[in-house]
């Protein structure tokens, strides 16, 4: 397996099933606790009699007691044993016995009470009965509404479920301080803050007050943070829900939210009203794809009427984000609404330093620890992957039981990060091990090798994520672009492992499959977005966009014809073939290299850099360095 910098992200399933569980027992309770009640009652049937019964029970002396409650009867006889029996309805219990022959004289030896119907208990115990299901069902509701998202929120429509932020909250407020880089987004963020701060300078001036930014980049880039700074900044009220919480089952919730989510930040103007994953809401209308698209609608109808609806009494502003601005329907970016757009990249160099500096200030690092290094080796990482790299180094060295982060903790956090923990129970047989070795120095060896492809910092047959082995290759610098070369590299790098394991064992595996993948997409994006096969001509065939839309991925239609389609398919075939062609070449010559290194990474598991560099200059393979690639790239001048 081949990998360059990759976040592969876990999602933890939410366990529904242990969810469920709990309210199951619960029910399952509530059932049993029924039918004891009712059991209960048909004890109450066992001992009942009738009054003829009870008539001559009194006539033969057996009766001490009577106490009547309503309608009912309980009865104790001498031997103190319980009798139940009900009175007649339309006359008293006493004409009622006399009619049925017992003498005054005896009933007078009778202890007849009559119990007081108003008593709180009497009714209770009357109309438990009736009670319990409504109880019942109450209880249900009552499950249903802990659950989040779940049917009863139609209960609580109105209210708007945003997160309120105050802004005397300072355990909670964030500044620009809290964010390292970002440095355009920060400027275009400052005018809002100071308009905020200084409302009445612009209106002044008859300035145009800003309703909407849309802040887009990749997740984990700092959006959220952002939004949070700009409120911390100037000192206002924060609202913020995300987009997902829009969506209700009930057609009209969502619209409604939104309508008190806007009276709310209106009263504590000027405030900051966040909405976060717009994309939930704000795809393009009318798409088509499945149904459920009216509350969506409905909810983004609502957002732009209030939107249009601000004048320059509600300094309100709304601040969206999104990873997929592509997506949004168009009446959202109109001017007037979320015309104002910052882009937020993934940082550079120097900005991750930054961020890991901001993460590490709470953590004590032990002498060797060097964040520029670090930095360098995390290209393609976002804040919140830097972040969580911090906390992994701290973890790792929590967990050994050491006082402070070191280096080794810090680059071994890098790994995890981005390929997930090591298995280390999943452990390779022998066989497979030197496979896996061989595999791993075709890739490491093809990268050394060729021209434009990265340094090796790293190969490993130890099994991580779902790869069993892997070869760290980073570029020398930060990458903004790639050439066709680049890609060249890429793809003959990327089949190095497969062609490795034909060459040495003469059969492939399932293991390369990934990198056959990875290997082919890149091949064809050359060819359909890139312009960079000559027969197929400089033109885009497709974009990075679905054509459909609404659709999301995954759905592309081809606008080209079927001539055209055979084309590409035929120039993806000659691209992988030239790749392979080419790794093939630098594996047959450094037949020897590839045998000796992999060996010595079957018995180690790992090669660091330095290590792998000084195998290479036995094999007498020459170490690129930063400068050799620069030679490459040459302006060509007219002579
Ligand atoms: P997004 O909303 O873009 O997905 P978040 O704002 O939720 O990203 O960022 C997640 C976390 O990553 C933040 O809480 C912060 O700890 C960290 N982070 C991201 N970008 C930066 C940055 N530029 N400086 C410092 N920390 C950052
Ligand atoms: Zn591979
Ligand atoms: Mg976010």
């Amino acid at each position: 397996m081949k990998n360059k910098m990759k976040n592969l992200k876990n999602k933890k399933p939410k366990n529904i099933f242990q969810k469920l569980g709990g309210q199951l027992i619960t029910v399952i309770l509530i059932l049993v606790l029924i039918l004891v009640f009712s059991s209960s009652s048909k004890v109450k049937k066992e001992n009942e009699i009738t009054l003829s019964q009870l008539a001559q029970k009194i006539n033969s002396g057996q009766i001490k007691e009577i106490k009547v409650e309503l309608g009912d009867l309980k009865i104790t006889d001498i031997n103190k044993k319980e009798l139940f029996s009900k009175k007649e309805n339309e006359s008293s219990l006493t004409e009622s016995l006399k009619n049925l022959g017992v003498k005054s004289e005896i009933l007078d030896s009778v202890n007849i009470k009559i119990q007081d119907p108003s008593s709180m208990g009497y009714y209770f115990a009357a109309i438990f009965p009736y009670l319990l299901p409504i109880l019942f069902i109450a209880l249900i509701l009552m499950f249903l509404t802990k659950q989040k998202g779940g049917a009863m929120q139609a209960l609580s429509f109105g209210d708007s479920k945003a997160k309120f932020i105050d802004p005397n909250d300072k355990k909670n407020r964030k500044t620009f301080k809290d964010i390292a880089g970002a440095k355009e987004a920060k400027q275009e963020l400052m005018e809002v803050v100071d308009f905020l701060k200084h409302p009445k300078k612009y209106l002044e001036i008859g300035a145009e007050i800003p309703k909407g930014v849309l802040m887009t980049g990749a997740p984990g880039t700092g959006k959220t943070l952002l939004a949070r700074a700009v409120a911390g900044e100037a000192g206002v009220p924060f609202f913020s829900i995300s987009g997902s919480e829009f969506i209700e089952m009930f057609v009209g919730v969502g619209a409604s939210r939104v309508r008190d989510l806007f009276k709310n930040a209106k009263k504590m103007s000027p405030a900051i009203i966040f909405i976060d994953e717009i994309d939930a809401i704000g795809r393009t209308r009318g798409g088509g794809m499945g149904g459920g698209n009216d509350e969506r609608e409905q909810t983004l109808n609502q957002i732009l009427v209030e939107m249009d609806g601000f004048d320059d009494q509600n300094k309100v502003i709304v601040i969206a984000a999104t990873n997929r601005p592509e997506i949004l329907d168009k009446a959202l970016l109109r001017p007037g609404r979320f015309d104002r757009r910052v882009v937020i990249d993934l940082p550079d160099k120097e900005d991750r330093e930054k961020i890991l500096e901001i993460h590490g200030k709470k953590k004590p690092f032990a002498e060797d620890v060097d964040l520029k290094l670090i930095a360098e080796r995390t290209p393609g990482f976002s804040g919140a992957d830097l972040y969580s790299l911090m906390n992994e180094g701290a973890i790792l060295a929590a967990s050994e039981e050491r006082k402070k982060v070191s280096q080794y903790d810090l680059i071994r956090s890098i790994e995890k990060v981005m390929l997930g923990p090591e298995r280390k129970s999943h452990i390779l047989g022998d066989e497979e091990k030197l496979r896996t070795a061989y595999h791993e120095v075709g890739h490491a060896l093809v990268s050394s090798v060729l021209d434009y492809a990265d340094p090796v910092h790293k190969v490993t047959i130890i099994s991580r994520g779902r790869a069993a082995g892997y070869t760290l290759h980073l570029p020398f610098d930060d990458k903004k672009m790639n050439t066709k070369k680049d890609f060249e590299a890429d793809i003959a790098v990327s089949l190095g492992g497969y062609i490795a394991e034909k060459i040495i064992f003469g059969d492939v595996t399932t293991g390369p499959s990934n990198d056959l993948q990875v290997s082919t997409r890149i091949a064809r994006d050359m060819v359909v977005k890139y312009g960079m096969s000559e027969k197929v001509g400089v033109l885009a065939l497709e974009s990075g966009e679905s054509t459909l839309a609404g659709s999301g991925d995954g759905l592309q239609k081809n606008n080209y014809s079927a001539k055209t389609s055979e084309l590409v398919d035929e120039e993806v075939r000659r691209i992988m073939e030239d790749g392979f062609k080419t790794a093939k070449k630098i594996l047959t010559k450094h037949e020897d290299a590839l045998h000796g290194i992999s060996e010595v990474l079957k018995e180690k598991e790992v090669l660091e850099r330095d290590d792998y560099e000084a195998l290479l200059k036995d094999f007498k393979i020459k170490v690129r360095t930063h400068e050799d690639q620069k030679k490459l790239f040459k302006v060509k001048k007219k002579k």
